[in-house]
């Protein structure tokens, strides 16, 4: 299923996890948010989807201003081992640079305004349906994204990925501002600085 995943990279010098089968989880979806200074800082957006993570890389980010698209590029699936991970990809391997963990929770898809956080099967037979049609809607129970976001093909083939109208849109503040990660507290540039995480 990752397959490209494992084909782009080293595991004897990146500390990424390497693939591995997963058996289906239990619970709610999970998404992952990692803010990732690779070549050009970047923010990967992860929905878990039938065993791996779907993934999007959002140069501008996540904006909870409901008026503004920011674009998607759709790279390939990652392990779902990856979601928590953080840390420093060696320079010259795929990727390298600084990764911090953004945001994370658990998500379902609300098209229709219908949630299916108790129903895995519900929740992704409708991710399959979205991401063969181009136009995803979820609801995100994250730290830091919250509500409802759509991610809608263009006719080139890149995403936007853009919040809906709801009382979790606001535009008064920055929701990137926040550069610290949810899990470790540290930010980019800790990590550029020698800090590790878990130290
Ligand atoms: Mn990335």
């Amino acid at each position: 299923m990752a397959k490209k995943y494992e084909e782009k990279r080293d595991f004897g010098r990146t500390p990424e996890p390497p693939p591995r089968q997963q058996a289906d989880g239990s619970g709610p979806l999970i998404f992952t948010v990692q803010k990732h200074s690779a070549r050009r800082l970047h923010y990967d957006f992860r929905l878990e989807v039938d065993g791996v993570l779907i993934s999007w890389a959002v140069p501008a980010g996540p904006s909870a201003d409901s008026r503004v698209r920011r674009l998607a590029v759709m790279v390939e699936d990652h392990p779902l081992d990856y979601a928590p991970f953080e840390g420093v990809i060696p320079e010259g391997e795929y990727g390298g640079g600084q990764v911090i963990v953004w945001d994370r929770g658990t998500y379902s898809p609300d098209e229709g305004g219908e949630l299916f956080f108790d129903d895995r099967e519900r929740a992704q037979e409708q991710m399959r349906n979205g991401l063969a049609q181009g136009k995803i809607s979820v609801f995100l129970h994250g730290e830091k994204l919250k509500g409802s976001w759509t991610l809608v093909k263009t006719k080139r083939g890149d995403w936007l990925l853009i919040k809906h109208r709801d009382e979790y849109a606001q535009s008064e503040h920055d929701i990137l501002d926040d550069g610290k990660s949810v899990i470790s507290g540290l930010s980019i540039e800790d990590l550029s600085t020698g800090g590790t995480p878990g130290a």
